[in-house]
């Protein structure tokens, strides 16, 4: 595995890392709403961003993710988490650098499965940042397990007909589309029950009863739609991709997701790991600075190797993904995302810890940090999910025992090489 940076990268990153604390993270400050970054109505922000987007795509930084015919760079996954690991810090900078989720899942499999039509009306406009998307997958009855959702298209003349509930389709709001996933097989088997639909946002029957807030969000700035469609009519080519085959195409963009997600927690947990050692280096108690205390080193300790671990389990989940077969990184990506929520909140949990009061504050970023814990560990599946894959994977390549004892019977073992050197170690 050879994860080096070259020094002609290097230099995009340098310029990525100045950039990105300087010129985008105040937008942090000043659109802090989670919805501000998605609304393409907020003219405000849309016309600070303008400027640097336009620098970003002068250094040829735009959108790295898509494959060059798509207008990308075609970087591969080892690249991107060098990138993304700087842009985890700042809630814009993926809006800034054209390469925020859900947009950059639904661009993948737009690309990967849009007919050149779907690509055209959909793709174009998403990958040059003119409108947002969403991906309406989720069901307020079921979420990790897709076999259970009811939400279905029948076909009714040149027309599907979805009807059905959603629950946490980000962005449903300001999206121009929705990538739909319904029944429309119901007697195939459990995976193969289900079509993934393009829908567009302004067709009658969309009916969005909530704007669900995250834990961070202010009421009445919620993005998470619990979206029910009532006999929503789309034509017969709105499909994407085959009958049947909606959990394939989901599959296609979350792996990425998820990869991208924990690429982008390195940097977070970066940022916190610097806020701590201020602290510890400004802040005195008993005598002494709180870099002195042993518990204090101690958490500053753990937080650098457990973090020095994720970001070498992300970085050799990239590299497998671009150096092997496709789907070769399947359990990686797994234990990434379970190790992503666990190593984020310890890390986390002990910088506002160190910050006293001031960490249980809205003063610093370690709140929005803190909200996002327990997010981590559910969206894109909940961590039990992803450690029964993990274990699944490799329980499929253990054998049982042969005989009564483990293979590693000492016992056992001792005789068997008595028997094959027990003339050589005798007397
Ligand atoms: C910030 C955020 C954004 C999201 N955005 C979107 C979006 O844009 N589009 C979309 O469609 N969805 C979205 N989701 C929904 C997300 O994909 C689901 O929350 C996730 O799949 C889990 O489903 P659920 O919430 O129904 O939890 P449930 O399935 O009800 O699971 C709840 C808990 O049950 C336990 N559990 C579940 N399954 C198992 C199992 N197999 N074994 C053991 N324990 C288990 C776990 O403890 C789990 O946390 C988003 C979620 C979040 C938090």
């Amino acid at each position: 595995m050879d994860i080096r940076v070259d020094p002609e990268f290097q230099k995009k990153l340098d310029w990525m890392s100045q950039f990105v604390r300087e010129e985008v993270e105040p937008l942090d400050l000043l659109f802090p709403s989670a919805s501000a970054m998605y609304d393409t109505r907020n003219t405000k922000a849309r016309a600070m961003i303008k400027p640097l987007r336009d620098k970003v795509k002068a250094h040829g930084l735009w959108a790295c993710h898509l494959p060059p015919e798509l207008g990308g760079k075609g970087y591969g996954q080892l690249k991107l988490a060098f990138m993304n690991e700087i842009l985890g810090r700042c809630s814009w900078a993926p809006t800034v650098f054209g390469c925020a989720a859900p947009d950059t899942g639904n661009a993948e499999i737009l690309a990967l499965y849009g007919t050149p039509e779907q690509k055209k009306r959909y793709l174009q406009p998403l990958l040059d940042g003119e409108i947002v998307s969403c991906f309406s997958m989720t069901e307020p009855q079921a979420g990790a397990d897709p076999k259970e959702f009811t939400c279905k298209a029948s076909q009714e003349g040149d027309k599907w007909v979805i009807e059905g509930e959603k629950w946490y389709s980000s962005n449903a709001r300001f999206a121009s589309f929705y990538i739909v996933m319904a029944v429309t097989n119901p007697e195939n088997e459990p995976h193969e029950r289900m079509s993934m639909f393009i829908v567009p946002a302004e067709k009658p029957g969309i009916n969005i009863k909530r704007n669900v807030p995250g834990m961070n969000d202010h009421e009445d700035d919620g993005a998470h739609g619990y979206v029910q469609y009532d006999r929503v009519r789309v034509s017969l080519d709105a499909m994407l991709g085959k009958p049947g085959e909606a959990f394939k195409v989901a599959q296609a963009r979350l792996g990425g997701g998820r990869i991208h997600h924990a690429m982008r927690t390195v940097g977070v947990c970066n940022r916190a790991i610097e806020m701590m050692l201020e602290r510890a280096v400004s802040r005195r108690t008993q005598g002494r600075q709180l870099g002195d205390h042993q518990f204090v080193k101690g958490m500053i300790a753990d937080s650098v190797i457990e973090l020095e671990q994720f970001r070498l389990l992300v970085l050799k989940t990239a590299w497998i993904i671009d150096n092997q077969p496709h789907g070769a990184a399947r359990t990686h990506i797994g234990m990434t995302k379970v190790a992503m929520a666990k190593v984020y909140h310890d890390i986390v949990q002990r910088a506002v810890h160190l910050h006293g009061a001031l960490g249980t504050s809205r003063d610093t970023p370690l709140a929005k940090m803190w909200m996002g814990v327990p997010m981590l560990a559910v969206a894109d599946g909940p961590t039990e999910v992803h450690k029964v894959q993990v274990a699944n994977a490799m329980l499929k390549t253990a054998k049982p025992a042969k005989g009564l004892f483990p293979s590693e019977h000492i016992p056992t073992k001792y005789a068997a090489a008595l028997e094959r050197f027990g003339h050589l170690a005798s007397d």
